[in-house]
């Protein structure tokens, strides 16, 4: 395997973390990469869009050059080094362009989705905050967010400015529940005088696209919560309704159990030793996080670590690998 001598070479030479190196020798590692989207968009400010031409060469190359393994398997028995594919989120073309190429080339993947906006045109709240503050032509010249507790007002005459109410808000909504979300949503729409949308560009999988998805051999369906919230600002009673409910959702949904987990967002910050018990609680068998890191026989098989993918074209993409092993 070509990546596996390529990973050997590299461990080798790595003067910088010969910890690492050692840890590698005693257990390989496997790798997880966490992707969100595969499709071309004009714009994408969260780069989390990989095209499909990419995307394509980018699971060719893995399946040229290393085991692929599946999210939920046991890894103490799989062959090591390995790298495992997921997704977050649950968009559309997960199904439409994705899908696809993962049946062409053979590769095995394991989609996490959030259930509340599966079958709904609701847009996720970052796409609707980018098409109410980011693409207007013209904005009123300041916004004031109607809040007992985080408001505020944010003058807007330049671009720079636009972009500070966005990260702004985008920030703020981050700490806040559905609930609180959705009425500055509501604040934000008759402001800017735009439309709540029924987007499709930006929408989730429909019910019948799920299954489908979840029907192919190569696909294993995981649980993301309900509302996409940052789980460490939520109540215990709020995170357990929100790990359980989309677990249950998609079981009754798909006919089958749902074993896995993937925290919204999935920083160490982003959620809390609750959540993990939650998690365990649930009957979930292993939970992903979203920070880079190396997957060994004793991780913490509820904070699993991932490398998030760019839209890399395949030279980078290798040499970012390359990267993951020895980092
Ligand atoms: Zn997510």
């Amino acid at each position: 395997m070509k990546m596996m001598a390529d990973y050997l070479g590299s461990a080798r030479k790595s003067v910088l973390s010969p910890l690492k190196y050692l840890l590698n020798l005693i257990d390989p590692p496997v790798i997880v990469l966490v992707y969100h989207r595969v499709t071309e968009l004009k714009s994408d400010p969260e780069m989390l869009a990989v095209t499909p031409d990419n995307f394509r060469k980018q699971m060719r190359y893995l399946k040229e050059s290393v085991p692929l393994v599946r999210f939920e398997e046991d890894w103490t028995k799989a062959p090591k080094p390995a790298i495992a594919i997921t997704f977050d989120d649950g968009y559309a073309d997960n199904v439409l362009e994705a899908l696809p190429i993962l049946e062409e080339v053979g590769v095995p993947a394991t989609f996490f989705i959030s259930t509340g906006t599966i079958g709904t045109s609701n847009e996720f709240w970052w796409h609707e905050l980018e098409r109410i503050i980011l693409e207007p032509e013209n904005l009123p010249v300041s916004f004031t967010l109607y809040d007992n507790h985080f408001g505020k007002t944010w003058s807007i005459t330049s671009d720079r400015e636009r972009q500070e109410l966005y990260n702004g808000i985008v920030r703020l909504m981050n700490e806040v529940d559905a609930v609180r979300r959705a009425d500055w949503l509501i604040q934000l729409h008759s402001w800017a005088g735009i439309e709540s949308a029924s987007a499709t560009l930006h929408r989730s999988m429909t019910i019948e696209e799920l299954r489908l998805l979840a029907e192919n051999s190569l696909v294993t369906i995981g649980a993301h919560t309900v509302t996409h919230t940052r789980l460490a600002s939520l109540s215990t009673e709020v995170q357990r309704e929100e790990i359980a409910a989309s677990k249950q959702k998609l079981e009754t949904w798909l006919g089958r159990e749902v074993m896995v987990f993937s925290y919204p967002f999935g920083r160490r910050c982003e959620y809390t030793k609750e959540s993990v018990a939650l998690c365990r609680e649930a009957g979930f068998v292993k939970a992903a996080a979203n920070f880079p890191g190396q997957v060994h026989r004793w991780t913490d098989p509820y904070q699993i670590p991932r490398h998030l993918v760019r839209n890399w074209p395949v030279e980078v993409f290798a040499e970012k690998l390359r990267g993951f092993w020895t980092r």
